[in-house]
């Protein structure tokens, strides 16, 4: 059977470029060819692929990042600048299609991809592309579809509209998600949104390489971390609290986290973000942000972890000592949490993080809401006591949770629905 030529251009941001890569392994375990389209920055994202995949059946395309007059110079990801930002970034790399047009139409015919597969955000200019030269354009979107069907029945979002146009507009859609989870979601974006059936559901998408250094450079050496988790001998007894890679917390948050730890006395990792750099601030991004109390790291050094930077998550939230995250629940990061099998505590902040948490908390019941939004301040006493109750065995949410977990995993199984869904994407790319 004919395999096809994949040309990815992903998202440059974590929450996208890490599942995109990962789906981007799965295309070439199934014999596809791909070549993946980044800017010099985002070439490390690039290394696990490089390190499993042979250079015939895995190239890169390295193109300079397009300079736009709102993005500092060297920044070539969202991650480094405020959400506000997004619409910049997007112009920025809209930039790309006449140096990627330039590239294609150097290529022989036999080097020309038969498909793009882009990120859903870059959807308007992947589109001109994919027209001028007969591709098929296909858009990853890092999301599930219960947010995809909401987000696309609300009315009158300014640019998202425009986004959504040139999405639905593609041959077809991949989903960071699995049927079993949400199939009245699924089934409703096919039928409401689409003028075709095309979207397969793949997820959970696992890491191309699960440890380390997944995304970036692990602020303390991993080996330490691992250390310090093997020093844990009961089983689900840590609680993770991370917010992913763009969220800060404000003084009066980290303060009263740190106290709700304190009171608690559960063991932790906590993922502070303070090396997140604070490039074009917005707000949420003054010096202020991410100050760990005086004396807290001291007071709890036998019960806790602080990582300042990027963390190993997905090595720390598949540790068997770790059995809660307290979490913003970006998609990608509550897919990671739903492998790990630990419970979720959710404190969405932005995006789509109060749709996950509808998902995840009210129609689910596999998480529970410790947080409202990114001004909120918890009440300690109460978080603490939900800290606490996160690491008994039978907090209902984790009974849920690993039963849910349990129908993820067999679906990316072979034969289970997301492998399917994957092997019928490879061949729909030759058609
Ligand atoms: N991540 C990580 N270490 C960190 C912060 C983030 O490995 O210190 C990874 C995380 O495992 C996930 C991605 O970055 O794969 C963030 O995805 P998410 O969906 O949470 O998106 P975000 O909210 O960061 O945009």
């Amino acid at each position: 059977m004919k395999k096809p030529h994949v040309l990815v251009v992903p998202f440059p941001q974590s929450g996208h470029m890490l599942p995109h890569l990962d789906l981007t392994h799965q295309l070439l375990l199934r014999g596809a060819t791909v070549t993946v389209l980044v800017t010099p920055k985002s070439s490390p994202y690039l290394e696990p692929l490089r390190s499993l995949h042979s250079p015939e059946h895995f190239k890169t395309l390295i193109l300079p990042f397009p300079s736009h007059p709102s993005i500092p110079p060297g920044v070539e990801t969202l991650q480094q600048l405020p959400l506000q930002a997004l619409p910049h970034m997007l112009e920025a790399l809209f930039g790309l299609h006449d140096p990627l047009v330039d590239f294609l139409n150097r290529q022989p015919p036999s080097d020309l991809p038969d498909v793009i597969l882009g990120g859903a955000f870059l959807s308007p200019w992947i589109n001109k592309v994919a027209d001028a030269f007969s591709l098929k354009a296909i858009y990853f979107l890092p999301i599930n579809a219960h947010t995809i069907s909401l987000l696309w029945s609300e009315e009158d979002r300014g640019f998202f509209d425009e986004l959504e146009t040139a999405t639905t507009a593609s041959y077809g859609l991949v989903v960071n998600t699995f049927y079993e989870l949400e199939p009245e979601f699924v089934e409703c974006v096919k039928t409401k949104h689409l003028t075709h059936h095309r979207i397969w559901t793949v997820g959970p998408l696992l890491a191309v390489k699960a440890g380390a250094d997944r995304g970036g450079q692990s602020s303390l050496p991993p080996e330490k971390v691992l250390a310090w988790l093997e020093t844990c001998s009961e089983d689900n007894s840590v609680v993770y609290i991370a917010f992913g890679s763009q969220i800060r917390l404000t003084v009066e948050q980290t303060a009263a986290l740190a106290a709700a730890l304190e009171t608690s006395g559960v063991r932790f990792i906590w993922a502070v973000r303070d090396a997140a750099k604070k490039v074009n601030s917005g707000d949420n991004s003054g010096d202020d942000v991410d100050v760990i109390p005086e004396g807290f790291e001291e007071r709890v050094k036998d019960k806790g972890l602080v990582i300042r930077g990027w963390a190993p998550q997905t090595m720390i939230l598949e540790h068997r000592a770790v059995g809660s995250y307290l979490t913003h629940l970006g998609w990608g990061s509550a897919l990671e949490g739903m492998v790990g099998g630990v419970v979720m505590l959710a404190w969405p902040m932005q995006a789509d993080h109060f749709k996950n948490a509808k998902l995840l908390v009210d129609d689910l019941g596999v998480a529970v809401r410790v947080g409202e939004n990114k001004d909120s301040v918890p009440d300690s006493g109460k978080l603490a006591g939900v800290l606490a109750d996160s690491v008994k065995d039978d907090f209902p949410e984790r009974v849920r949770l690993m039963k849910l977990r349990e129908k993820g995993m067999e679906a990316i199984k072979e034969g289970g629905s997301s492998y399917n869904c994957l092997d019928d994407l490879v061949a729909e790319m030759c058609v």
